[in-house]
């Protein structure tokens, strides 16, 4: 977890890819099918150039169906998901269907000014067009009034690990290994 531009993304792939499982990004499988012109994408890039959610319902089968993959069957690292309580709940549902239960939750922490300025410089570096200024505001409010709620949740229930997300890539990802348990 963490705002957009604490560095989810570039952290969820290596993490999973030193703990030998999926990164599962829901933000990565959005923006394929709106590449892809799927009926998900189409649905789904209103939302994301506004820098809304997807709603609820949409986001919630989609992570099912990429669960049900053969390589998330041992375990997986989710990546931007869950990020409404009405997910946390479908998550819970999931994962007990599955004889499963999330092991930690990682914050990544930043400095909301910091974010906004690697949002910017993301949104030139990569063409994203989910990313202008207007936007990248609008998804931090999101983030704060939906999704920064979770954190309390996740504390209570003892999983919540914390890891300051400033620096370079390779510290933050020795931190956020350690904070994991190594
Ligand atoms: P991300 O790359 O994780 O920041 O996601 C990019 C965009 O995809 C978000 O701004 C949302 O519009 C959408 N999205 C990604 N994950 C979710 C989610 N768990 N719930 C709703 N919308 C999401």
């Amino acid at each position: 977890m963490g705002p957009p531009g604490a560095g989810k993304g570039t952290q969820a792939s290596v993490i999973a890819g030193r703990l030998g499982i999926p990164a599962i990004s829901t933000g990565d499988i959005f923006r394929a099918s709106v590449t892809q012109g799927t009926p998900l994408g189409v649905q789904a890039k209103q939302y994301m150039d506004a820098g809304e959610y997807v709603p609820d319902e949409v986001t919630n089968d989609m992570v099912r169906d990429r669960l049900r993959e053969p390589d998330a069957r041992d375990g997986f690292l989710l990546d931007g998901y869950p990020r409404t309580l009405a997910q946390v709940d479908f998550l819970d549902g999931v994962l007990a269907e599955r004889g499963q239960a999330l092991e930690r939750v990682l914050e990544l922490t930043v400095d909301t000014e910091e974010v906004v300025a690697r949002l910017l410089r993301r949104a030139l570096d990569q063409g994203r067009t989910d990313d202008t200024e207007d936007v990248v505001r609008r998804r931090l409010e999101v983030y704060t009034e939906q999704t920064a709620p979770l954190l309390a949740v996740y504390r209570d229930r003892g999983l919540l690990v914390q890891v300051d997300g400033l620096g370079p890539i390779d510290q933050v990802t020795d931190r956020a290994l350690e904070a994991l348990g190594g």
